[in-house]
């Protein structure tokens, strides 16, 4: 039966659940606060990466204590007086554990093996801002060629295409790049993407579908009748009515929780990009391993992204950060002196403790629905996730393998 469902948040999991449920016969608004060009699902990395391994793990458990004190290093915590801060990382600390791990990977391997087979009509209908070129992850160091090759059998293992090359062999497939790389894991199924363009394309196209997009409408209130959502109200004070309500507002989900009456423990964590001019990009898109850097050349240019800063929900340009960015990839890619920097941006992933997305009917609202947490995997996942939540909005019920993303573990 055709609902009249309201969207909170035009984020790229906005916009693709929007696509899902407009495709299933519903009738869709979805309210914007922004402009679509501001969010985490704009200015990201652009790296379809399935097989993506969470960010807590039994690794950075080990060196959380040297990341929060240490500036440089690319996951950094300024410490401030925050409860919900300490209580995250209390939690955040408890799902490094290595069967926690085990059990989010599997998880997030399946749900982004199903997400990357989503992708499919995406890649033919966006060749634009999509294309399935596959990525690499390069590395420097021994430390670093170690790290390639536990993930080329992690990876392996869970039925990812990887391969790895070293010396001779890397330099033959992967142009641009200079001789100090010493050994690369090619991610076959990684799709790269224009995240800019994809957000619009999705945007015109729900419309095109159907759909009504609100842009600059930022919701100040949810209401509910007892059990059931009523209506929205907007910062102007108008008043919108619907069936079924879907929260997809990133990080700023948290911002409803006493009006949906549930916390999800949830930190943004600040990552950066640049953009520069550069005369001859490298004809690939790759992660670099040790600098945890992610360079995605579009055209003449090239977007470097990365780091994750635990500073709270604000958009402080910290420069010493920015300029790690550049920094940290000379040593991968020393020509990137020459290039020119036309642009800065940083946004928030929304991150949970325990490395999972919160996905599903909120408990005790019968027709209100959430999906966020998508940490660094946001785009990774936003087809399966669309499909997820819009089943569940349908009626039907979590898979069981999929019960560790429902967002009633936080009742
Ligand atoms: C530097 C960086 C690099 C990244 N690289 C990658 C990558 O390579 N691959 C990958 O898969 N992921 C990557 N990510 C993560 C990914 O960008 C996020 O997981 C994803 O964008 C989250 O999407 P979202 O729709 O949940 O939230 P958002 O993108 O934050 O969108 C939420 C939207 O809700 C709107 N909103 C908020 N409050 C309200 C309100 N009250 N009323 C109306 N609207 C509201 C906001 O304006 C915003 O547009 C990266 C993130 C960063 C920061």
């Amino acid at each position: 039966m055709s609902k009249r469902i309201i969207i909170i948040g035009g984020g790229i999991i906005g916009l693709l659940s929007s696509r899902e449920l407009l495709r299933r016969g519903h009738e869709v608004t979805l309210l914007e606060g922004g402009n679509l060009r501001g969010s985490a699902s704009s200015g990201n990395a652009g790296v379809i990466s399935p097989g993506h391994p969470p960010i807590p793990t039994p690794d950075v458990a080990n060196r959380a204590l040297k990341m929060m004190l240490d500036r440089r290093s690319p996951l950094y915590i300024p410490p401030r007086p925050s409860l919900s801060l300490l209580n995250w990382l209390l939690a955040f600390r408890k799902a490094c554990r290595p069967s926690h791990y085990k059990m989010v990977s599997d998880v997030l391997d399946r749900f982004s093996m199903r997400s990357r087979e989503l992708f499919d009509p995406l890649l033919k209908e966006i060749p634009s801002a999509l294309e399935a070129s596959g990525f690499w992850e390069l590395v420097r160091t021994p430390e670093g060629l170690h790290h390639l090759v536990t993930e080329r059998d992690r990876l392996e293992k869970a039925g990812f295409d990887v391969e790895l090359k070293e010396g001779d062999d890397l330099h033959a497939e992967v142009g641009g790049w200079d001789q100090t790389v010493r050994a690369g894991l090619v991610h076959r199924l990684g799709i790269v993407a224009r995240p800019d363009e994809l957000l619009l394309h999705l945007a015109e196209r729900m419309q095109a579908e159907g759909g009504t997009l609100r842009t600059a409408s930022k919701v100040s209130r949810i209401h509910r009748d007892g059990q059931r959502f009523d209506s929205v109200e907007l910062e102007s004070s108008e008043r919108i009515e619907g069936d079924t309500l879907l929260v997809t507002a990133g990080i700023w989900t948290t911002r409803f929780a006493s009006d949906l009456d549930i916390r999800i423990p949830m930190q943004a964590a600040k990552g950066y990009h640049v953009m520069l001019e550069m005369e001859r990009p490298p004809d690939c898109a790759a992660v670099l391993q040790e600098a945890c850097v992610v360079v995605n050349p579009m055209g003449t240019h090239v977007r470097l992204a990365g780091t994750l800063e635990l500073s709270g929900i604000n958009d402080r340009m910290v420069r010493r950060r920015l300029d790690m960015l550049a920094e940290a990839t000379r040593a991968y890619l020393s020509r990137i002196e020459q290039a020119k920097r036309v642009s800065e941006w940083n946004g928030l992933r929304p991150c949970t403790a325990d490395g999972l997305p919160a996905i599903g009917q909120v408990p005790g609202l019968g027709n209100a629905f959430v999906a966020t947490g998508h940490a660094m995997m946001g785009v990774t996942l936003g087809p399966g996730t669309a499909e997820l939540v819009a089943d569940c909005i349908d009626g039907r019920s979590i898979p069981d393998w999929a019960r560790p993303m429902d967002i009633a573990r936080y009742r």
